[in-house]
């Protein structure tokens, strides 16, 4: 669902998704406009171009714009983004907990409590007491800044990012196939494409522009196949709709490869030229006939050979795939599974070949390549490579030996500081009460902290909740930067008008608390083109090279896919086509074992329950749940239940009822629907307590990317 200018009534504040213009004004506008402002819209990785009209200092609209992403095209968050800029829950003045409660406070007092509060918990319980937990929907400026103020200006090991809840499983399996994590692909290719196999994504409601990148290869006759417990708006228009049973997708993927290889469709000179390592993964996806896999995923072998065969006979073949696949404690297998697939049929490094992961948050591909994660530095740099870690020291101008070890992931967090480990954190950009798994577990050990400070522009549900300091922030119509979208393809943030006094920059006051705790040498940063020039010397010669990317560069070429090493380089938008990133060039296949979710389906708990994503909001939420048409359309969450599981149970849409997990519960409105596996059940994830479907999902990790398995866990449903 997107929408272009024409289908916008702007006088009426409605939407008109079938008729092209609107009569009368229009989308025009009485109000005299000063400023047109080209930017990027924050609410999704797609990163629509728009411009922000600003009248007298304040942003009255939005225009989308003609620019290579989206081509005038947006969504219906993104024509409403920029109602948050003048939203009267703007946080206007810092908050500190006295008595249980958040009251007003200045900047000194805050900052002075804040500061003091670091000082006494490093003092008494070491550097490693604080932590910092980033996010990916900031400028790629300020990911770099809080991986480097914790390292530096707190001097902790313990800092993550809110990545960890969204795509760190395909990063974790990019890294072992490729050398490098990223999507392989321009979006450009997928218009080109012959077929497209997705996996654990439902592009058409959660990613609406992008859909049209796939609608154009429909158009040319590109087949689609799609892998989701759903039937989704996506799987509604496949060729093939493989409703699986959720988390059984590494299943899925390695018998489509056994297909594959059982009918010859392998590209050999490919393997033999390009990659290592492939006969264990012939060996073990012989294991997996479709007569098992079919059981597995209880879907039938007829389908399973039919899409292998489509697949790998078209021409040009892509694979995408997003949380569904990747929220499980096999998230990173399943990546591998699908990596497999592409090396095997030599299907990656072409037009209209590859794909990977669809990252959600706005600055998927950038918020997490410098600095934020537990275990990586700047440039997507282990911190566990000495060269790195030497290299990275120098930039910051402080000895190698003061460079903290990897930390952990935020979940693991979570333990240390139940015992007293971690007694502060500082938060930017995240709402962990509606973001993290087993809220019921999450609530209490947040507020075991001494000190938590929450920088934020709206009060978020864990600053409600749990903050010791809450700072306002700024939004990101009030700064300039860079992020990078799906693609990799970085583009221009940039400022239309100043945070609303009584809010100040993130940036000024990540550097501001530095300076006050005497480490202010190290971020002498007065603009965000400060903080991208030693970001840009920081990233050079790592995997995300960003050294030759420049503001000037990335606006006079629509963009700049990295990695760019040099100011002359055009930038990749597609990777992989004469070599892979690992020291010998070659791509790595990683034989995969299926391994059932870490919690099934009991008579106790007889349902699975799966989350995900709805158009109208972004993430926690707690941006779009604040503006008036995306709060109309979807104001509050659901269960949705299979017609036959409904009529058993005797429910009715719209009915209250409750859904239980072994962790907590929620009363919520059914949604009976014939578009579900009648043995699934499904929340959108976007509210907090309590109609928090975190409230219901297992904490159970990856043991390699350590993401929570929010897609698979037991439930049951019953009439309130
Ligand atoms: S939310 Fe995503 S798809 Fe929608 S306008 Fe914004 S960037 Fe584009």
């Amino acid at each position: 669902m997107s929408v272009d200018k024409f289908t916008f009534n702007r006088e009426n504040k409605s939407f008109d998704f079938l008729e092209r213009g609107t009569g009368g004004a229009g989308w025009g506008t009485s109000v005299p406009i000063d400023a047109l402002v080209p930017t990027h819209c924050a609410f999704c990785g797609v990163q629509c171009g728009m411009y922000l009209e600003v009248s007298q200092g304040r942003i009255v609209g939005v225009e989308p714009r003609d620019h290579p992403i989206n081509k005038e095209r947006l969504c219906p968050k993104g024509v409403v983004a920029y109602q948050q800029v003048n939203h009267p829950d703007r946080l206007r003045t810092p908050l500190i907990r006295r008595n249980g409660r958040l009251v007003k406070a200045t900047w000194d007092e805050a900052l002075d409590l804040v500061v003091g509060k670091i000082q006494e918990i490093q003092r008494t319980h070491g550097n490693d007491a604080m932590a910092v937990y980033g996010g990916s929907s900031i400028t790629t400026e300020k990911a770099y800044l809080m991986g480097k103020f914790a390292r530096v200006g707190l001097r902790t090991r313990y800092v993550d990012y809110n990545g960890r809840l969204c795509m760190v499983s395909a990063a974790a399996a990019n890294l072992r196939a490729y050398g490098i994590d990223r999507l392989a692909n321009p979006f450009s290719d997928i218009a080109e494409t012959d077929c497209i196999l997705t996996v654990g994504t439902n592009i058409a409601e959660t990613f609406p522009v992008m859909i049209q990148y796939l609608w154009r290869a429909r158009d040319r006759g590109a087949k689609l196949i799609v892998v989701d417990p759903r039937q989704t708006t996506t799987a509604r228009t496949a060729d093939i709709h493989l409703a699986v049973r959720p988390g059984s997708d590494p299943a899925l993927l390695n018998s489509i490869l056994h297909v594959i290889v059982k009918d010859g469709l392998i590209d050999q000179e490919f393997i033999d030229t390009r990659t290592r390592d492939f006969d264990k993964v012939r060996q073990a996806v012989e294991q997996y006939p479709p007569e098992r896999a079919a059981q597995i995923c209880d879907v039938p072998v007829e389908k399973i050979v039919e899409t292998a065969r489509m697949w790998a006979r078209a021409p040009r073949a892509m694979i995408l795939h997003a949380r569904g696949l990747e929220h499980h404690i096999t998230g990173t297998d399943g990546c591998l599974a699908v990596a497999n697939i592409l090396l095997a049929t030599g299907k990656i490094g072409k037009p209209g070949c590859g794909g990977g992961t669809i990252t959600g948050q706005g600055n998927g591909q950038g918020g997490r390549e410098h600095g934020q994660k537990c275990d990586q530095l700047p440039g997507q740099r282990s911190i566990n490579d000495p060269e790195a870690r030497k290299y990275v020291a120098e930039v910051w101008g402080i000895p190698v030996e003061e460079m903290p070890p990897a930390g952990v992931s935020i979940v693991e967090m979570i333990p240390l500081m139940e015992q007293g480990a971690i007694r502060g954190m500082i938060s930017l950009c995240n709402n962990s009460m509606v973001s993290l798994p087993n809220l019921n577990w999450i609530e209490p050990a947040l507020k075991k902290l001494e000190l938590y400070v929450v920088v934020d522009f709206f009060l978020s549900e864990v600053a409600a909740a749990t903050a010791t300091v809450v700072l306002p922030g700024s939004t990101w119509a009030e700064d300039e930067g860079v992020v990078a979208n799906i693609e990799a393809r970085c583009v221009k943030i940039n400022k239309a008008v100043d945070p609303p006094p009584g809010a100040r920059h993130d940036r000024e006051i990540i550097c501001e608390i530095a300076r006050r705790l005497g480490r202010g040498q190290y971020f002498q940063f007065p603009t965000p083109r400060d903080v991208f020039d030693e970001l840009r010397l920081a990233s050079k010669g790592g995997n995300a090279d960003w050294y030759g990317i420049s503001y000037e560069k990335i606006e006079s070429l629509g963009g700049v896919f990295w990695p760019c090493p040099t100011p002359e380089s055009p930038g990749t938008p597609r990777l992989y086509e004469k070599r892979f990133y690992h020291s010998d060039g070659r791509a790595v296949f990683y034989p995969i074992e299926y391994r059932p979710p870490a919690e099934v389906p009991d008579p106790e708990y007889p349902y699975w329950l799966t989350t995900g994503r709805v158009v109208y909001h972004y993430l926690s939420g707690n941006q779009t749940r604040r503006l008036g048409f995306l709060s109309e359309e979807s104001p509050e969450p659901w269960v949705e239940i299979h017609t036959e599981r409904a009529a058993a149970l005797g429910l009715q849409t719209g009915q209250r009822v409750r859904v239980r997990t072994r962790r907590g519960e929620v009363i919520l409105p059914a949604l009976v629907v014939r578009t579900i596996r009648p043995d699934t059940l499904f929340i959108p994830y976007h509210w907090g307590p309590p109609v928090a479907a975190n409230l219901l999902t297992n904490p159970a990790l990856d043991p390699i990317s350590k993401i929570p398995e929010f897609k698979a866990c037991a439930a049951t449903i019953e009439a309130v």
